[in-house]
């Protein structure tokens, strides 16, 4: 991916367990792709869904990580850290009509619309948004994906690498969402987003299955940058917002039930003892060739140019 400005990409585990070929696998693609482009690589323990997060994963990651190779730049960043930053942002689109605080359970949503196709999220009926039914108190917050005046549907716009600009009428495809859970965490969707602007990424390379959420994490970022001063985040007439990054979708590996590799799909933890044969075989998932050295610094340096082809490749593709 070759840029003329500044680049930084950023690696975000969610420590629910050890790494394991999967994650391996968008690790080395989303390091390999800022250091080809002279980029900065960051590291972000995503541990705000704290039920789902395992004791000591995210120590582990941090340790295999660095036996791989994979340094990053500068110090971690712990979502569970950055809660007033979350707060700064749920206030402010609060204030800046972007929300509005829902009564509903999944339930209650699964009952309005019927039951949901496998593997698709449920389209928010509506119950809520022009004010709580009577007696019911809020439980979520959900940000607004139709304008409260004008009734026009939010629109997101980003670069999608290999695919060029995208557009998502998030309205119709997904409906008002959730950004404050009913259980008091934080939503994944403003979680990653207010991480991801206040971090300056650049270009957000990860997995193919968190493609479907690119659209409303966009729309969270315009909504977050639209009211901030023409000074502070200067808008380019008919450009997408300089601050919305580039998104790029790995391809993913999966189990012999066509699932994507995670802990609950009977993902194994990594070998330790055979860093650069685990290397390969999570390289493979990018249809590239073996590299035969026993040092992942070494197979690091000799993957970089095949990375640079292979991106180059699918660009003419796209
Ligand atoms: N924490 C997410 C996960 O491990 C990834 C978030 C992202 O890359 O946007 O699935």
């Amino acid at each position: 991916m070759p840029s003329t400005t500044e680049y930084i990409g950023r690696f975000a585990p969610s420590p629910t367990g050890p790494l394991h070929l999967g994650s391996l696998a968008t690790a080395i693609g989303s390091w390999l792709d800022a250091r080809c482009n002279n980029g900065r690589w960051l590291l972000r323990i995503e541990d705000t869904d704290t039920p789902r997060c395992s004791p000591g994963a995210a120590e582990n990651i941090i340790t295999t990580l660095h036996k791989f190779g994979l340094h990053w730049d500068g110090d971690v960043v712990w979502q569970s850290q950055r809660s007033s930053a979350y707060e700064t942002a749920l206030n402010h689109l609060n204030a800046t009509g972007h929300t509005f605080p829902c009564a509903c359970s999944r339930k209650n949503v699964e009952q309005a619309n019927g039951p949901a196709p496998r593997h698709h999220s449920q389209h928010y009926p509506g119950t809520c948004r022009h004010g709580l039914p009577a007696s019911k108190t809020a439980r979520a917050v959900r940000f607004r994906t139709s304008n409260a005046t004008t009734g026009e549907p939010v629109i997101a716009r980003w670069n999608e690498w290999g695919e060029g600009l995208t557009q998502e009428n998030i309205e119709q495809v997904h409906g008002d969402f959730v950004i404050h859970r009913a259980d008091g965490l934080w939503a994944y969707q403003l979680a990653v987003v207010v991480d991801d602007l206040a971090q300056g990424i650049t270009h957000v390379v990860r997995g193919a299955d968190l493609k479907d959420s690119t659209g409303r994490q966009v729309a969270l970022m315009q909504a977050i940058l639209e009211t901030k001063s023409p000074v502070e985040q200067p808008e380019i007439a008919g450009a997408l917002h300089p601050a919305i990054p580039v998104y790029r979708h790995l391809p993913l590996i999966l189990n012999e039930r066509g699932e994507k590799l995670s802990k609950q799909a009977g993902a194994t933890a990594l070998d330790l003892t055979d860093l650069t044969g685990e290397m390969n075989r999570a390289w493979a998932v990018f249809g590239l060739p073996a590299i035969a050295t026993d040092r992942p610094s070494d197979w690091l340096k000799q993957a970089a140019p095949m990375w640079a082809s292979y991106c180059q490749r699918g660009n003419q593709n796209a």
